[in-house]
């Protein structure tokens, strides 16, 4: 299910300028937080996953953008134009969204990604409550025995590609949410 993009392929693309390595864009980002030691009510993180759902081209403010997935092939219409088909997040990951529920395909990779196998258990936790709203500033959640917290934070700003996919930066956060499990 996780197909990684070949290295010849540029991934997010300008159609009307060639830029592919700086864009405006409205993301959700994901982080996986684990506590520091066994046990402890410290959190830490090791990669935070930009998920882009609306982009334009920082360079000539162009919306039309394509995702280049090989050296002969551009994907026109995907999650960013059409609201659906393939969807390039992260560390050049290339989902199909087509007919599947994104979260959970997400939340499958995130957890596959850091090595940890509950994926199952966090999105029936998803399921069960939902996401429980988080103050970021100071990176610290209501309990402090969870084994995995799951951070989703809404990020509108840039996002830069290079050989190693998606980083947001310069970003401005409107919502941040958190599951936690045991
Ligand atoms: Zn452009």
């Amino acid at each position: 299910m996780l197909k990684i993009l070949d290295d010849s392929a540029r991934g997010y693309l300008c159609l009307d300028c060639d830029n592919s390595k700086i864009f405006d864009a409205e993301s959700d980002l994901y982080r996986l937080y684990k506590p520091v030691k066994s046990g402890s009510a410290e959190y830490d993180f090791n990669n935070e996953i930009a998920c882009p759902y609306s982009m334009k081209c920082y360079e000539c403010s162009s919306e039309n953008i394509g995702i280049e997935v090989s050296s002969d092939e551009i994907i026109k219409d995907h999650k960013l134009t059409v609201g659906h088909g393939m969807w390039l997040v992260g560390e050049r990951w290339l989902l199909d969204v087509s007919d599947s529920d994104d979260l959970k395909d997400l939340i499958e990779i995130i957890f596959e990604s850091e090595g940890e196998e509950k994926s199952d258990d966090m999105h029936d936790a998803y399921e069960d409550d939902g996401f429980d709203a988080w103050d970021w500033e100071n990176e610290t959640f209501s309990e402090a025995e969870y084994a995995l917290v799951l951070v989703n934070i809404v990020s509108t700003g840039i996002i830069r590609q290079d050989e190693y996919g998606l980083g947001d930066e310069d970003s401005s956060y409107d919502n941040a949410q958190y599951i936690g499990i045991y």
